[in-house]
């Protein structure tokens, strides 16, 4: 038997087609996922079993199956047939629910296996939202030098580069890194990152560097509707250090602004009225989709 965490041994996880219990599931040895971190991944929140942005995140996912390629083992209603039943087997109504396409079980050998069939886990749990007071107060970072590979707009499953990374935060007592490559801002260990400066929203643009995140377009998608000032462009590490907010955008972490930067305070040392506009925005727009009725701060 493994050890499998008590709180979560007994919820439904989805492995290859079967429905079972989390401390039933076995992966064999081989896979190359295990061996080589050969797979990608998406983490879908779910408000009120609703999956929040399905199809965005079914085509991220087919992007970054495109760019290991790797056949999707599914069709998108498929994915959607499956998610559902997953979330309906799981007792809470707001949910994280993590799924991952593995190259599957083979000899170990760095070449693409012939005739390999995909892995394919997904496991949802109670989803993990900052706390009130994060929100109120907003949340402690670092920087530290971008070191990892140059296809970070692939959802690989191979997180060493940000595992050790979002240690460095937990190390510090912070509660993510933001990472600098050759002197331009590029995203959190497990997170993107926006600025406001003199009223307006910066953030990076797309690419090779970033990881194209969900939470990301949501939030320009709502600053757009609202006519909230945005410019998408290069940010400098000076801009950063001298930003009037910073804030973290991800499934899970939502939009959570920062209030000191390597010990310094970020601002006024407290989330700023830009981020407080955007919360509420993306609180409101949350509620609709989960089909409560929106109110309005
Ligand atoms: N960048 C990285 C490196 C991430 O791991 C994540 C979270 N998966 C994000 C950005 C944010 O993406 P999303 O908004 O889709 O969660």
């Amino acid at each position: 038997m493994f050890d499998i965490p008590t709180d979560v041994a007994d919820s439904i996880v989805f492995l290859n087609g079967s429905f079972l219990r989390m401390d039933e599931a076995r992966v064999p040895v081989l896979d190359r996922g295990f061996i080589f971190g050969d797979g990608v991944y998406e983490v879908v929140p779910v408000y009120a079993r609703r999956p929040f942005r399905l199809q965005e995140h079914l085509r991220r996912l087919q992007y970054s199956l495109d760019q290991i390629r790797l056949a999707n083992p599914y069709a998108d209603q498929e994915w959607s047939r499956l998610i559902l039943e997953l979330i309906a087997r799981c007792p809470h109504a707001d949910q994280g629910l993590y799924l991952q396409v593995t190259r599957g079980v083979a000899k170990r050998d760095h070449a693409f296996p012939k005739g390999a069939k995909p892995t394919v886990f997904m496991m949802t749990n109670a989803l993990s939202t900052p706390s009130p007071e994060a929100v109120a107060n907003g949340v402690a970072a670092i920087t530290a030098a971008d070191n990892r590979w140059l296809r970070c707009d692939i959802k690989s499953i191979a997180l060493l580069g940000n595992v050790l990374m979002r240690q460095l935060a937990v190390e510090a007592g912070a509660n993510e890194t933001i990472m600098i490559r050759d002197g331009w801002l590029t995203e959190g260990s497990a997170s993107n990152v926006f600025l406001v400066r003199n009223g307006v929203i910066l953030a990076p643009p797309k690419s090779n560097l970033i990881l194209p995140g969900t939470t990301y377009d949501v939030v320009l998608e709502l600053a757009a509707k609202a006519g909230m000032p945005v410019e998408v462009r290069p940010v400098s590490e000076a801009e950063l250090r001298d930003a009037d907010e910073l804030w973290l955008t991800s499934a899970t972490r939502e939009v959570l602004a920062v209030n000191s930067l390597d010990g310094k305070p970020v601002g006024g040392g407290a989330p700023g009225p830009v981020f407080r506009r955007m919360y509420a925005l993306f609180r409101d727009f949350k509620k609709e989709l989960a089909g409560g009725a929106p109110t309005h701060a």
